[in-house]
């Protein structure tokens, strides 16, 4: 042939890959790990399915009702009747999907109801919608910050502000947690003349600890950075309207990105911004252009649940006390927790291995109650945690049964006297 490719060369019956050119080879080490807790005898923590959600704080796992208290479900927001009847409908209008990309023919009329919904809530003049949370932090970072300019970013930053920075080409430059004196420090070794984005988060959502956003915001002001801020573990509680941390210590930022997926209690994500030119990102951004945009339904049930948090005041209060209740009883207990005092809707009580995390997970799940289990990578400087999410529909009795089930657990494992 003129490629000079010999079909008569090819063998149509190859043996198999060579182990050391297996691509799957890389994860023998996982497997064998899953493999060895998993042969202690505990249920798999990272396979745990719904059989059956009866409200926001309530499901069935392994045939057995079960608190939830691991869910991101902050204002209990899934099986709210307006929510659900927003999404019946836009499902009956509009179908099951949009076959397309927001550019093209996918931007329905719910896609701008909810981008309203946002611009209204955040009381800005520009809001973008995603796919996912995920999805908005890889789109907006590697959009915004380009070659030659610079990316400063906490080093306990989520895995989608790390995917981000790795997907565009700014540099890269991390401070120390919560650090002010880092931030600044960094900063300040930068050449002058690049523009450079400083990506914050609200709650930081492994410990549940809250950022210094206005020492942060000065700073990054002081060396002429825009800021870019994650609300996504504040938004609806924190604040007079729940627009989240910045909005509690009464900030100005250039861009607040969140999820549908945790207060919303659906599933998307946005950026929002008061940036004259904002609108450009989406002439810009490839995770907003090359993906498909957000069934009709899932835009319909998040726009009536944002403007439902908008006025939730009386939820936010029940949010906070629940907060209250869970971590003070924890404390007094004796475990050690992610924060000295409640600082948001996440508990994180820290362990000392993962033999004690699962131990007391298991423990609780046979009794009743699911929390998050959290290890390394995820986890800072190597922890094991069991994570606790507070739901504003937690009952004051739920908040009683779980202390209950944890001092019993606790006891087990040794972990407290
Ligand atoms: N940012 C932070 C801080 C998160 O914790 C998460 C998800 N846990 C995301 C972004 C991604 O949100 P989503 O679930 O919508 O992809």
């Amino acid at each position: 042939t003129e490629t000079g490719f010999q079909s008569e060369t090819l063998d149509l019956d190859p043996p198999a890959i060579a182990p050391q050119r297996d691509l799957m080879s890389k994860f023998d080490g996982l497997i064998a790990e899953r493999k060895a807790l998993i042969d202690t005898g505990v249920t798999d923590p990272f396979a745990i399915v719904m059989e059956q959600v009866k409200s926001p704080t309530e499901a069935v796992i392994a045939g057995r009702d079960t608190i939830l208290l691991g869910t991101y479900n902050y204002m209990g927001m899934t099986f709210d009747p307006d929510v659900v009847a927003a999404g019946k409908t836009a499902l009956d209008r509009f179908g099951s999907g949009t076959n397309g990309s927001r550019m093209l023919n996918g931007t329905f009329q719910d896609h701008v109801d909810v981008e309203q919904a946002l611009r209204d809530f955040y009381d800005m003049s520009g809001a973008i919608v995603f796919s996912t949370g995920y999805m908005a932090n890889l789109g907006m970072i590697s959009t915004l910050a380009t070659k030659g300019e610079y990316v400063i970013l906490d080093a306990d930053s989520h895995a989608s502000i790390y995917d981000g920075c790795a997907q565009g080409n700014a540099e890269i430059v991390r401070f120390r947690h919560n650090s002010v004196e880092d931030l600044d420090k960094r900063l300040g070794r930068l050449p002058k003349e690049p523009a450079k984005l400083v990506v914050l988060e609200g709650v930081y959502s492994m410990l549940g600890d809250i950022a210094p956003l206005r020492e942060m915001v000065a700073v990054a002001r002081k060396h002429d950075a825009m800021v870019l801020v994650d609300e996504a573990h504040s938004m609806g509680f924190f604040g007079p309207n729940g627009r989240g941390v910045y909005e509690d210590q009464g900030l100005d930022v250039d861009f607040i990105v969140g999820t549908f997926s945790k207060s919303v209690g659906t599933v998307g994500g946005f950026c929002v911004s008061n940036h004259p030119k904002f609108e450009a990102i989406r002439l810009a951004c490839r995770p907003y252009i090359f993906t498909a945009s957000l069934p009709p339904s899932v835009v319909a049930t998040a726009a009536t649940s944002i403007r439902k948090l908008a006025v939730a005041h009386e939820k936010r209060a029940r949010l906070w006390e629940n907060a209250r209740a869970l971590h003070g009883g924890l404390k007094a207990m004796g475990f050690t927790l992610g924060t000295e005092t409640p600082e948001s809707a996440i508990v994180a009580v820290i362990l000392e291995d993962q033999q004690q995390a699962v131990g007391i997970w298991q423990a609780l799940l046979d009794g009743g109650l699911y929390v998050n289990v959290a290890r390394p990578p995820a986890t800072p400087a190597g922890t094991f945690l069991l994570r606790c999410s507070i739901c504003a529909e937690h009952t004051a009795e739920q908040i009683a049964t779980v202390l209950t089930m944890f001092r019993a657990a606790g006891r087990a494992v040794g972990v407290i006297g």
